[in-house]
C-alpha cells in the first residue's frame, strides 16, 4: 500500500499483480499482454522498466535523472533521503538487461534484434566508491532489489557474494561493485558502459581522477560515469565544482532539498548553508549563476 510507506522511504514499492501505479503523481499504466512487449517497452521506458521489472515507482526526481541525465559525465547532488541507492542500482539494472549503450553491436542493420550478437556482447558497468563502506550501500540495495522481484532475478545469472563482488546476468552482461582504490587504481584497465561512483563528495582528487582515469574507462564504449553525492562542508570541493560546471552547461539549477538532511549544515537551512560552504571555497554561487545568466545560460 502506497499511503503505508513512511516519509523517508522516498521510493514506493509496487505489487506484483498491480498494473496501474496509485502514486498521485505518477498514475502509470504499466500492463502488457506479453513478456516481449515488456522487453521492448522497458528498453526505452524509464519508469516502466522500474515499475514491471523493478517494482518501484521512482519519485519524480528520481525519474529525470534517469531519462536526463546522458552525458559523458553526469552529476546529482542530493540529500540523504534522496533514494540516490536505488536510483543507482535501478540505472545499472536497466543498463544490464539491455545492453545499453551497446546496440550498435546487436542491432542489424535493417534495424532488426539479433539475439545472438546481444548474448555475445561484452558488456561491463561497474559501481564504485571511495571506500567500500560507500559502495556497498548500492551492493545491497542491489539484492534487494533482487530478492523482492522475480521479474528482476529472470535476468540474474549469478550473485558473487564475495570479493570481487559482481552481478552476472543471464546474457553474459556483469555488473562490478569495486573501491576506486589510490587514484582510480580499482578500476584501472577495463571498459565500461556506466561507471557510478557514489559520496563523490568525500573524494579529495575527484578532478584529477575524472580526468586521468574515469572518463578513460568508458572512452572506447562511449559510456556514461555518474557522479553522485552530498555536498559536506570542509569537503567535496571537486564534486562542488563539477557540479556548479554542469549546472552553468546545462541550465539545471543547483536546487536543494529541504526535506529531512541537516547533515553537518549546524541549524542553516540548506540555501544558506550551501551559500556558507561556496564561500569557504572561494566560490560566489549567486555571482556564478548571475554569469550564466548574463551569458544566457539559465534563466
Ligand atoms: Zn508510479
Amino acid at each position: 500500500m502506497i499511503e503505508a510507506i513512511p516519509e523517508s522511504q522516498v521510493v514506493g514499492f509496487i505489487d506484483p499483480d498491480q498494473t496501474v501505479c496509485r502514486n498521485p503523481w505518477c498514475r502509470l499504466d504499466f500492463s502488457v499482454s506479453s513478456a516481449e512487449e515488456a522487453f521492448q517497452r522497458g528498453r526505452n521506458d524509464q519508469n516502466f522498466f522500474w515499475h514491471f521489472f523493478l517494482l518501484r515507482c521512482p519519485h519524480p526526481g528520481q525519474l529525470q535523472y534517469l531519462t536526463e541525465a546522458n552525458a559523458s559525465v553526469n552529476l546529482l547532488a542530493c540529500s540523504n533521503r534522496y533514494g540516490k541507492t536505488t536510483m543507482l542500482a535501478g540505472r545499472h539494472f536497466h543498463d544490464n538487461v539491455f545492453k545499453v549503450g551497446a546496440e550498435e553491436r546487436y542491432f542489424d542493420d535493417d534495424l532488426s534484434f539479433n539475439l545472438d550478437s546481444f548474448t555475445r556482447t561484452r558488456y561491463r558497468t561497474v559501481h564504485t566508491a571511495g571506500e567500500w563502506d560507500q559502495a556497498s550501500e548500492v551492493w545491497e540495495d542491489a539484492q534487494k532489489l533482487i530478492s523482492e522481484s522475480a521479474r528482476l532475478e529472470a535476468f540474474v545469472a549469478n550473485i558473487k557474494r564475495s570479493p570481487p563482488y559482481e552481478i552476472e546476468f543471464i546474457h553474459g552482461a556483469k555488473w562490478l561493485f569495486r573501491t576506486l582504490g589510490v587514484r582510480g587504481s580499482g578500476i584501472d584497465g577495463k571498459s565500461f558502459y556506466r561507471l557510478s561512483i557514489d559520496e563523490g563528495g568525500w573524494i579529495l582528487d575527484l578532478e584529477s581522477m575524472l580526468h586521468n582515469v574515469l572518463l578513460i574507462r568508458v572512452a572506447d564504449v562511449r559510456g556514461q560515469v555518474d557522479i553522485v553525492g552530498t555536498f559536506k562542508p570542509g569537503m567535496a570541493k571537486d564534486f562542488f565544482k563539477l557540479c556548479v560546471r554542469a549546472s552553468a552547461a546545462t541550465g539545471a539549477a543547483i536546487g536543494f532539498d529541504h526535506r529531512s538532511d541537516d547533515d553537518g549544515v549546524e541549524g542553516l537551512d540548506l540555501d544558506a548553508a550551501i551559500r556558507k560552504y561556496a564561500k569557504q571555497f572561494g566560490f560566489d554561487l549567486d555571482a556564478e549563476i548571475e554569469k550564466a545568466r548574463a551569458l544566457g545560460i539559465v534563466e
